[in-house]
């Protein structure tokens, strides 16, 4: 919240000829602004709102006194100290019903005596990013933290109690290079993601023969699905479908998703893997490739289907972590298929596994 020393905008005059079109003019101009615009007169009654303003504020509130407008009194008060002081005031004001929103507002003496001004800049989607970002920060934190302490826990016991037991120190290290691996795994998964966000609105020029990659793919992750009786199976309808993408990230789109099925499919069961042409792209014009993986695992609560592709959601935690998930696979699933202007569809039943599509554009 600031205060500052400010010239009035407009000089009080008498009216004169011509000053009925100025006032139509400026009317204009104020209606035609995205942010919202009041104007008070010195009654701290409201005689000009902008469509912006009666969007945001309510649809009556030329002649409403402020108090009935603002419900905040700390932005009342501030109105009260500029018509005083004169000084243009700049603060933020939370709303919270009916969605919350986060605006910053700039109160203004028109001219003394004559009224104030209340511009309004909506803040809500910074405010948001800001938050994401800290909670990013956070979780990153806490995701490292957790394999950091265990290795220096077990580096002391390493040093002292267990310095001269050779089976202990056997199982620690075991454990260690466990716990190594993650934090590596979580770096690599970081640096990725971030890479593919930076990147995600150029659109790749490359062509990728999709079940080029998905043989592929398959190939790297039978070993995976063998260990768990577990047998792949690939079907092209559109073995020849080419996309315009970037072949390492659409190996790494399908790799997740497969390890995923394979990961949380149940043991002796088969991952199905389609790829059929689309004539149409529901969200474009223009034709495309479906390819489905579908796992009979436990399937995903519908309650957290929408939040999946959260960085670090994962309905449950420790499951992920003992299956060396680190939660971040399906974010950058997420931001590849949108740099590749693709879509990702989740369908799942509790007990009967899942369904991951993607639908990708055709290289035209
Ligand atoms: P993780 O590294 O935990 O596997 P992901 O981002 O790949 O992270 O997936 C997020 C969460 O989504 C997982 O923790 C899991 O709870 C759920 N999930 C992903 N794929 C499947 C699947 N095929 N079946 C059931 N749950 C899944």
């Amino acid at each position: 919240m600031l205060f500052r020393k400010k010239k009035p905008v407009i000089d009080r005059k008498t009216p004169q000829e011509g000053d009925a079109s100025k006032i139509d003019e400026t009317n204009a101009i104020l209606a035609s602004l995205a942010d919202p615009i009041l104007v008070l007169d010195s009654e701290r009654v409201v005689k000009y709102a902008n469509q912006a303003a009666m969007d945001l504020f309510g649809r009556v509130l030329v002649g409403r006194n402020i108090v009935q407008c603002i419900r905040q009194p700390h932005v009342v008060d501030a109105v009260e100290q500029v018509f005083q002081t004169q000084e243009t005031w700049v603060g933020d004001a939370s709303f919270p019903a009916p969605v919350e929103r986060h605006l910053t507002l700039h109160v203004a003496l028109i001219a003394e005596g004559e009224g104030v001004s209340i511009t309004v800049r909506d803040t809500t989607l910074e405010k948001r990013t800001e938050e994401m970002h800290s909670d990013f920060v956070a979780n990153v934190s806490h995701e490292l933290r957790s394999p950091l302490s265990a290795l220096v826990g077990f580096i002391e016991t390493l040093q002292g109690a267990a310095q001269n037991d050779p089976d202990a120190r056997e199982r620690f290290l075991g454990i260690m290079i466990q716990e190594a691996n993650r934090m590596a795994r979580l770096i690599d998964d970081l640096l990725s993601l971030s890479r593919v966000q930076i990147q995600e609105h150029v659109v790749p020029d490359d062509s990728v023969d999709v079940g080029l990659v998905l043989q592929n793919v398959t190939d790297i992750l039978a070993l995976k699905a063998n260990d768990r009786q577990m047998e792949l199976i690939l079907n092209y309808e559109a073995k020849d479908c080419m996309v315009a993408g970037d072949s390492d990230q659409m190996t790494q789109v399908f790799q997740n998703l497969l390890d995923n099925a394979i990961k949380y499919g149940k043991p002796a069961t088969p991952v199905e893997i389609t790829t059929r042409y689309v004539d149409r792209l529901p969200h474009q014009n223009v034709p495309g490739v479906l390819v489905e993986i579908r796992d009979h695992g436990d399937g995903i609560d519908e309650e957290h289907l929408p939040r999946l592709t959260e960085r670090f959601y994962r309905v449950d935690k420790a499951r992920s972590r003992t299956l060396g998930g680190t939660g971040l696979g399906l974010a950058i699933v997420k931001h590849i298929i949108a740099r590749h202007r693709g879509r990702l569809n989740i369908e799942s039943k509790t007990g009967e596994g899942s369904t991951f599509s993607v639908l990708l554009p055709i290289k035209l």
